[in-house]
């Protein structure tokens, strides 16, 4: 990290502490459509604001689901992301073709465009911004994975047309009131977001995608439950409130209103610590391959999900990786125990399956009844109890 610039985390608190002008004038209504509440503007909602950071530091995270009412700045600090990440390479092609395609499997991976581009010494990508995806919430299970191109039909050519998850490539792709969605939509994402590729298969047709997106998802408690089975495949989950604190309340309000009267001032005021952060995250991504759990943060992180009773392993593979992205955020190349510490509300909470909890106790109740029954037929030798269960089992 760089000497005289703060950490990301750092940043974070300075940016949301700091105050607005008192005096806003009133010009400019209506740009706000085009321009994004700057994401270090956010007031509160700390937990938030870290989980989103970390989602972008450490891709092995595995997204982000924000639960909590409406009212509460998921969208907006959602829609505030981009302007932190760094431009991406993206394939000029439709079918996404990479020179690294070429790299490691040979001209044969690349369509002959693209080949032939390739030949001439040509780029195949170009330097773009990163978007942020917002799924409809009535959108198919076609529309996001992709299917027959009805206007390549007209002309009777077999085409596939590309979803929005392989749109969402190198993107953020944020999934509002997850909860409403049809089951084998959220799958489709959910895979997808776990490999960062997919395959569609149409009759002769068949192609693959690249889908690497950093992947958010939203729910209102309010309007409906999520099933536990896809709980545990967000990564990190952050439950929000509304601001409790009346100061920040007023202060949230005060960025609001400026917001709506001038967006551009207030995109403005921001401008410069913005571009900070998004330096600082892309050498935190880089820094990131470095830096190693100190051995007692991974005692520390397996002790809490034993005592926590937690099956998946998925809530190992997030704490940890969401502690070394903090580490490094934090300007460190060693994670510690209390990087676990303050990472693992978010990375372990509704992960007990409470399915699993009662699956287990009744299963561990039951064992113990055989055991006490096949106690009955003596101690010691293995094999005449077992040989004797068949009978045990017999009601008598
Ligand atoms: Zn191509």
């Amino acid at each position: 990290m760089t000497e005289n610039v703060q950490s990301l985390t750092e940043l974070l608190d300075r940016a949301s502490s700091r105050r607005f002008l008192e005096t806003q004038p009133a010009e400019d209504l209506g740009l706000a459509e085009n321009l994004a509440f700057p994401f270090l503007a956010l007031v509160g909602q700390d937990e938030m604001r870290l989980a989103l950071l970390l989602s972008l530091v450490n891709p092995n995270i595995g997204g982000v689901l924000l639960i909590g009412p409406r009212g509460t700045g998921k969208t907006t600090a959602v829609r505030g992301l981009t302007d932190l990440l760094p431009d991406v390479a993206r394939s000029r092609c439709t079918y996404g073709c990479l020179a690294e395609d070429i790299e490691t499997d040979g001209i044969d991976a690349v369509c002959p465009d693209c080949a032939k581009l390739y030949a001439e010494g040509k780029p195949l990508t170009y330097s773009d911004r990163v978007r942020l995806l917002e799924l409809p919430l009535n959108a198919r299970l076609e529309d996001v994975i992709g299917g027959l191109d009805e206007r390549a039909a007209v002309h009777n050519r077999l085409r596939l047309k590309r979803g929005i998850l392989a749109r969402a490539d190198q993107n953020i792709l944020y999934v509002d009131e997850v909860n409403l969605l049809e089951d084998d939509i959220v799958d489709a994402i959910l895979d997808a977001a776990a490999l960062g590729s997919y395959s569609v298969n149409r009759g002769a047709l068949a192609a693959t995608y690249r889908a690497r997106f950093v992947l958010i998802g939203s729910m209102n408690p309010e309007e409906g439950r999520l099933r536990p089975q896809i709980l545990d495949r967000f990564g990190l989950r952050v439950i929000l409130r509304g601001l409790q604190d009346p100061e920040e309340r007023l202060e949230a309000y005060r960025r609001s209103i400026a917001f709506r009267t001038n967006a551009r001032r207030v995109v403005q005021e921001y401008a410069h610590s913005t571009a900070v952060a998004r330096e600082e995250l892309i050498e935190a991504r880089q820094a990131l391959r470095n830096v190693r759990l100190s051995p007692e943060a991974e005692g520390s992180g397996l002790q809490l999900v034993r005592d926590l009773g937690v099956d998946s392993l998925r809530a190992e593979l997030t704490l940890f990786e969401a502690a070394r992205a903090y580490a490094v955020a934090d300007g460190r190349t060693e994670a510690v125990s209390e990087d676990i510490a303050t990472v693992a509300a978010m990375s372990l909470r509704l992960r007990r399956s409470a399915f699993l909890q009662d699956y287990f106790t009744t299963q561990e109740e039951e064992r113990e009844e055989l055991d006490r029954l096949l106690g009955r037929f003596g101690n010691g030798d293995p094999e005449q109890t077992k040989s004797s269960e068949t009978e045990a089992s017999e009601p008598e």
